[in-house]
């Protein structure tokens, strides 16, 4: 007994002292830690102009232009990584710092670089986004200011420059850590009083800061992290400030927002950037706004207000897209409502139309609910990567719940049948915009299921191709059920398309009189008929 009592001293006596001298390393390292830190910051401070001139920047304005990745590198014609990215235009673009008062603007005019349906896409439209302490607003183009933004991702926007990086990096409440090597870039972990979290990695050769980094959610890849990497610093005002700035994702590598800088005013005059004391509520908007709803298409056949449509089996429920750029919170009520329409009756399978975000956003809500996929074959190795991804940080249900997706592939053709019903799934033909997509068709009752083959009333694309399509397949739609519009019978179908059809060329007549031949001019329209303009300025491959 002694023996033991002994022993046990003699441990905690042994265990005590390890305790001591590992906390006193731990403290240690932790100091050498922070050293490490600081003398980078310093040293970066000191190699951008010096830590005085840059703590004395009140104001900083960026004036360049951008290009960003379509649909967070999604919105291409098909789901490969060897598509070729479909860009947007972000001209007329500033950022403007207020560090004095916390305050941030990204300015931009957004122009698409290739064919999209809606006119505001090919307007260089004026987008105006503050974030005022925890206040985010829009300023409209008649200057009126409403709430809404994301703040979160306005201030990780605005730490995204050396510059601002810096200076939050060095206040006295936010925390330092974890140096490390990449490459040849010393990192350091940032973390803000307000719990903000990022990256600067520092270059060796010049001790500029390379790159800052952080993570986000995200509707379709579950979470993002985004690395802002720093090139071609030239000194402004006697400060160094990069004129090349490339946001990457940590999905296949994906160029997500190119600044590309013309120049810096440093304390110049700024606008106001202060919220107003009155802010209105931005004006609600969307598919995927207002209580959501199922409306009754026929027997079995119900279309939610979101656009998604719940199509009935003998024995279970299939939908056709979960979309919207929503989260869990947005697509589990769809699938739940789908749920309710028939107790009973499971839903067991999700049609995914295409992989664009706004149409496969509800993916990884499906796959953690146990749907199987069903989705043309081009989808099948964008769909694997999208479910498979971890969200650690921003955990949704699939991540908290992994399972592997099952996916049903479709060629041309397949149909999906019991005794109850009939479904046809046909694979999207004669379509600029989508090139692995699904329509599915209900022969027994001809009625169309579509996602994008009707997407706007102003401007049409691919005009023809929902005629291509029903003539390719021999199909006599006598209703059409579109994620985007809701139902339509095959006469306002046509209708619908014929003045986007117009438009779209109209569009192409008045940029070409201007010397601007845009991407998707002359549209390729197999069924012809063109307006007179175009044979004058085009020579189109059907008149
Ligand atoms: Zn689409």
């Amino acid at each position: 007994m002694v023996g033991i009592k002994m022993g046990k001293i003699k441990n905690i006596s042994l265990l005590t002292l390890l305790a001591s001298l590992f906390l006193t390393s731990n403290v240690l390292a932790q100091d050498q830690d922070l050293n490490a830190a600081q003398n980078l910051l310093l040293a970066a401070a000191e190699a951008m102009g010096g830590l005085d001139e840059i703590n004395a920047v009140r104001t900083l304005q960026l004036y360049g232009y951008g290009q960003e990745a379509d649909g967070f590198g999604s919105g291409n014609v098909a789901g490969s990584p060897y598509a070729p990215q479909k860009w947007g235009a972000q001209n007329d673009l500033q950022r403007i710092w207020d560090l004095d008062n916390d305050r941030f603007m990204i300015r931009q005019r957004g122009n698409l670089l290739f064919p999209f349906a809606g006119a505001r896409a090919h307007a260089y439209t004026l987008n105006r986004q503050v974030l005022d302490g925890d206040t985010a607003f829009r300023i409209a183009e008649d200057d009126s200011a409403n709430l809404g933004g994301d703040v979160r991702e306005l201030r990780m926007q605005s730490l995204s420059h050396p510059l601002a990086a810096l200076r939050a990096a060095m206040a006295a409440d936010a925390s330092l850590s974890n140096v490390h090597v990449e490459d040849t870039v010393s990192v350091v972990d940032v973390r803000l009083a307000g719990g903000e979290e990022y990256s600067i990695g520092f270059e060796w050769k010049t001790g500029l800061p390379a790159f800052v980094a952080w993570s986000g959610p995200n509707h379709l890849l579950g979470e993002v992290r985004y690395t802002t990497q720093f090139t071609g610093y030239v000194p402004y005002s006697g400060i160094k400030l990069p004129l090349g700035m490339v946001t990457y994702m940590d999905w296949r590598d994906i160029e997500f927002f190119k600044i590309y800088g013309e120049g810096y005013i440093v304390n110049g005059e700024i606008p106001d950037l202060a919220a107003p004391r009155s802010l209105s509520e931005t004006q609600p908007g969307g598919r995927n706004s207002g209580p959501l709803q199922a409306e009754n298409i026929t027997g079995g056949l119900w279309r939610l207000s979101n656009g998604t449509v719940v199509i009935e089996f003998a024995d279970h429920l299939t939908l056709f897209e979960l979309g919207g750029f929503g989260y869990d919170d947005e697509t589990l009520p769809q699938i739940n409502l789908a749920r309710s329409l028939v107790p009973g009756k499971p839903v067991t399978e999700y049609i995914a139309s295409h992989q664009h975000d706004d149409h496969a956003s509800g993916l990884r809500t499906a796959v953690a609910e146990g749907l199987t996929v069903i989705t043309h074959r081009n989808n099948e190795e964008i769909f694997r990567e999208i479910a498979s991804r971890p969200a650690p940080n921003f955990p949704d249900m699939l991540h908290r719940n992994p399972r592997p997706i099952s996916i049903i592939e479709v060629g041309d053709r397949m149909r999906l049948q019991d005794e109850e019903r009939t479904v046809d799934l046909y694979h999207v033909v004669a379509h600029n915009h989508m090139a692995g997509a699904l329509m599915a068709y209900l022969p027994d009752e001809n009625i169309l299921i579509e996602a994008d083959l009707t997407p706007s009333r102003e401007l049409q694309w691919w005009a023809d191709a929902y005629e291509q399509n029903i003539k390719l397949y021999d199909l006599h739609p006598e209703i059409i059920v579109s994620v985007h519009f809701g139902r339509m019978s095959h006469t306002e179908m046509l209708e619908f398309l014929a003045p986007g059809r117009i438009g779209g060329q109209e569009r192409c007549v008045a940029q070409a009189e201007l010397d601007h031949f845009v991407a998707g001019c002359p549209p390729f329209y197999p069924e012809g008929n063109l307006i007179p303009g175009m044979i004058e300025f085009f020579d189109p491959p059907f008149e």
